[in-house]
């Protein structure tokens, strides 16, 4: 086994489009334990999802392209294996529920042949009644009655399609699950059972996830490490206990826990980052967040390193730099 189940290491991803390179994720470094929750924050077009599709190597063909650093997965350098190994780890090793499940499922396949497919990829010797136990016992875990596995997506309300999802992505026992918000396109009540659902397994299976969302609050209840991300990069790095209890955040972070409303003070108008985040089709210098930033100063014309100023606590960030521990 090794030490560390994911070690990504400054990676740089690209789309090439006939109009412009545009520059997704700039110098990305994370990793996770086994069975570890890590929760990756941060707002459209922080490079959330890519870094994902790079981890599974689904990037679009021809136009998303890793063009430096490393990803190693369970022992497993992802850049250099050859592509059929890389199939046998998706859904094995590794698997993603994507955010919208009616674009995920097959219409024209019922939701146990669906299930089925993956396990009959994984697991070559298992005989048809195998299989259909299997199948039988995965939609019982998420909650709905094996008796409808011979029914189509259309048939399932969208909560229901998500517990399809999920147990598409659970059902060969992966040893990380890539959670691209999930719950997304769920209502409130739905997105609390979703969540509920996806810790109760993930605990059950010892799986570890990374959970890709733009809620505080779903990373609060769910994951034990935060990676707050910022036009494709991570600009802070903690436990939870650092992020949302802690003296020192990055004022990205602050940012954020600035424009949530706060139910105990009058607030006639909610807190907003001004500005927007920089074009991806051009390559910054200096700190990614100077525009935006109310204490950027002459050095962030520099980019900062990404620093510990406190045990297991990292940001990216000049106001930070001499409070290495
Ligand atoms: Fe703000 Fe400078 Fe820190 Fe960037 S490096 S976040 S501009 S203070």
């Amino acid at each position: 086994m090794a030490e560390k189940l994911l070690e990504i290491e400054n990676l740089c991803v690209e789309y090439n489009t006939e109009i412009a390179t545009v520059y997704a994720v700039n110098g990305l470094s994370l990793s996770l334990d086994y069975g570890e929750t890590l929760g990756l924050v941060g707002e459209t077009g922080a490079g959330k999802t890519t870094t994902c599709l790079s981890v599974m190597r689904l990037l679009p063909e021809g136009i998303g392209e890793v063009t430096e650093g490393t990803i190693m997965l369970d022992g497993n350098d992802m850049m250099t294996l050859p592509e059929e190994t890389v199939r046998d780890l998706r859904g094995n090793t590794v698997s993603m529920i994507f955010q919208d499940p009616m674009s995920s499922l097959n219409p024209v396949m019922t939701v146990g042949d669906q299930i089925k497919e993956v396990l009959k990829i994984h697991n070559k010797d298992m005989n048809k009644d195998e299989l259909e136990k299997a199948v039988d016992n995965m939609m019982e875990l998420v909650g709905i009655p094996a008796n409808r596995k011979n029914e189509y997506p259309h048939e399932f309300s969208g909560g229901m399609k998500q517990r399809i999802v999920i147990a598409i992505a659970l059902v060969c026992e992966p040893k990380l699950i890539l959670a691209d918000e999930p719950t997304t396109a769920l209502d409130v009540t739905i997105q609390a059972q979703m969540l509920g659902l996806i810790n109760e397994l993930q605990k059950r299976m010892n799986t570890a996830m990374i959970l890709v969302t733009h809620d505080l609050g779903v990373v609060a209840q769910t994951c034990e490490k935060v990676a707050v991300m910022y036009s494709g990069e991570a600009v802070e790095v903690g436990l939870a206990e650092h992020i949302f209890g802690g003296q020192h955040l990055h004022p990205y972070t602050q940012g954020l826990f600035n424009a949530i409303p706060k139910l105990d003070v009058d607030t006639h108008r909610l807190e907003t980052i001004e500005g927007l985040i920089p074009d991806p089709t051009v390559k910054i210098e200096g700190c990614r967040f100077a525009d935006r930033c109310k204490y950027a100063m002459e050095k962030c014309k520099k980019a900062p390193q990404l620093v510990e100023v406190e045990k297991g606590h990292y940001i990216k960030c000049h106001l930070f730099q001499d409070k290495k521990v």
